[in-house]
């Protein structure tokens, strides 16, 4: 098979935050390649600088030195105008505190990527409604998040991250405030996605657990990679 070009590409970069007189170096020189439908699990300890690493990829910080490209372009040295169209096209986002608009329903949360796509209000909520019951929320759609446990709200957080059907997806800690059994649901859920649009998902997570649901496994230790493997899965045929 001949070998694709990566999804994200990270070259040579480094990132240093100054704080008043002293400069924390939270990343050193970090070069990660990952290919397009991995599930890519970064893990490291607390501090190992695994938020700032994602941060980067996503456009979200730019590093001190070095790129970072995706899908070819460099995100390191767009605009912030240029960055924002180029996240609502291609790359979507898991937060561990779920970050939906609690003013909104399950369906307006889903729904809102879309109205960034210029998509009619009949097509969002279709839509919406539509990744709403593949998460298993047809019975929840007009629910507010105050109104849902933590794992429900995950799971709008998921249908709302690939509703748009992005390139990449981008989560931190996505199951970091969920218990074991509500881990497995979700992360079942972000495997089936992946599995089945052929999505790129870049996962950070301090919880060794998670491994077994990566292809690719990032160890982070104070700010550089000592590990970086394909693993197989058993019976799994990709
Ligand atoms: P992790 O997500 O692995 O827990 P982080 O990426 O959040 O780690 O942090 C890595 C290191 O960079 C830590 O030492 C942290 O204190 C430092 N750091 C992170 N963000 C900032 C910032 N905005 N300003 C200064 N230091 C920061
Ligand atoms: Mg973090």
């Amino acid at each position: 098979m001949k070998k694709q070009k990566p999804v994200v590409q990270v070259q040579d970069i480094r990132k240093v935050y100054q704080m008043g007189r002293e400069q924390v170096v939270a990343l050193k020189r970090i070069n990660l390649d990952i290919y397009r439908g991995e599930i890519c699990c970064i893990f490291g300890t607390s501090g190992s600088g695994k938020s700032t690493l994602l941060n980067q990829l996503a456009g979200m910080e730019k590093p001190t030195r070095g790129k970072v490209l995706i899908k070819g372009s460099c995100i390191s040295q767009m605009s912030e105008e240029q960055l924002a169209v180029f996240r609502q096209r291609y790359l979507g986002f898991i937060f561990q505190s779920y970050n939906l608009l609690p003013t909104m329903t399950a369906v307006e949360n889903v729904a809102l990527p879309l109205m960034f796509r210029g998509e009619k209000l009949r097509e969002r909520e279709q839509a919406a409604i539509e990744m709403l019951k593949k998460v298993g929320l047809g019975h929840r759609l007009f629910h507010y998040p105050g109104q849902m446990s933590g794992g429900q709200q995950q799971r709008v957080g998921i249908a709302r991250a690939f509703v748009t059907r992005p390139e990449v997806i981008f989560a931190d800690e996505p199951t970091g405030n969920l218990d074991t059994k509500t881990t497995e649901e979700i992360m079942a859920m972000i495997t089936h996605f992946s599995r089945t649009q052929g999505q790129t998902v870049v996962l950070v997570t301090h919880d060794p657990e998670m491994s077994r649901y990566g292809d690719r496994i990032i160890r982070l230790v104070d700010g550089a990679i000592i590990q970086n493997e394909l693993q197989e899965k058993k019976g799994e045929k990709r």
